[in-house]
C-alpha cells in the first residue's frame, strides 16, 4: 500500500511541482487548495503525511495544524509545514504547534521529498516516546513492559510490537500487509496475512476489558480507536 500525502497549498505551481515529485517518488498524492478544505480531507481521508502552507485563503496553516494536533484521532498524523522565507518566526510558531517538520520556500523539491521519507521511516522504526499510554494500556518500549490498569500484562515481542504500531498510529486503519511489514519485517507479500489475524485475536483476549478499542475494518485491516471513553 502506497503512503498517502494530503498536500494542501492555494498555488498551483506549487502543487503541481509537490505532486510530480512525490508521485515519482511512490507516492499518492491528494490536495486541497483552501485552509478549510484541507482540514476537512485530513480528517476524512486521514493521510499518512500532511504538507501544510502557512498562508492558505480560509483557515491559516496554524489554525489547521493545531486543530489536528488537539484532536486524538488526527494527532498522530506527520505535518511539514511551508513557511515563506527567512520568517522564522513562522517556522517557531509552527513547530511549537505540533509540526514535525518545517520547509523554507523556495524549496528544492528533492529535498522535501527526502524528508518526507526521513520522516515516514522515523515513525515506523523509532518511537516517538519510550512509553505509550492510551487509556489504561501503558507499553515501555524500552524494556518491552506492558500494563493494563497498572497490573503487568503478559505480551510477547511480536504481541507488543504490534499493539504498539496501532496504538502509536491511533484511528488509522493498517492493512494486514502494513503489518506483516512493519511488525514481522517481512517483505514478501506471499507470506500468509492470517498469522496476523490470529496474532491480534491474543492481543484482544489479553487486553480484556479494552479489546474493543482494537477494531477490525472489513476488507481493510485494523484499527486502534482513538476515541477516549467517558
Ligand atoms: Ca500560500
Amino acid at each position: 500500500m502506497k503512503d498517502s500525502i494530503l498536500i494542501v497549498e492555494d498555488e498551483p505551481d506549487v502543487v503541481d511541482l509537490l505532486r510530480y515529485n512525490l508521485e515519482r517518488a511512490g507516492f499518492s498524492v491528494m490536495t486541497a487548495a483552501t485552509g478549510d478544505r484541507g482540514l476537512e480531507m485530513a480528517r476524512a481521508n486521514r493521510p499518512d503525511l500532511i504538507i501544510l502552507d502557512l498562508m492558505l485563503p480560509g483557515m491559516t496553516g496554524q489554525e489547521i495544524c493545531r486543530a489536528l494536533k488537539k484532536d486524538p484521532e488526527t494527532e498522530p498524523l506527520l505535518i511539514v509545514m511551508l513557511t515563506a522565507k527567512g520568517q522564522s518566526e513562522d517556522r517557531v510558531k509552527g513547530l511549537e504547534l505540533g509540526a514535525d517538520d518545517y520547509m523554507a520556500k523556495p524549496f528544492s523539491p528533492r529535498e522535501l521529498v527526502l524528508r518526507v521519507q526521513a520522516l515516514l521511516k522515523r515513525l515506523r522504526t523509532v518511537p516517538r516516546s519510550a512509553t505509550l499510554q492510551i487509556s489504561g494500556i501503558s507499553l515501555d518500549k524500552t524494556n518491552f513492559e506492558a500494563r493494563l490498569d497498572g497490573q503487568r500484562l503478559d505480551l510477547t515481542t511480536t504481541e507488543f510490537k504490534l499493539l504498539g504500531l496501532l496504538i502509536e498510529r491511533r484511528g488509522k486503519t493498517l492493512s494486514r500487509e502494513t503489518l506483516l511489514t512493519d511488525v514481522w519485517k517481512y517483505q514478501n507479500a506471499s507470506v500468509d496475512t492470517r498469522t496476523v489475524d490470529t496474532h491480534i485475536r491474543r492481543v484482544r483476549e489479553k487486553l480484556g476489558k479494552y479489546a474493543g478499542r482494537l477494531e477490525t475494518v472489513r476488507g481493510e485491516g485494523y484499527r486502534f480507536s482513538a476515541e477516549v471513553e467517558s
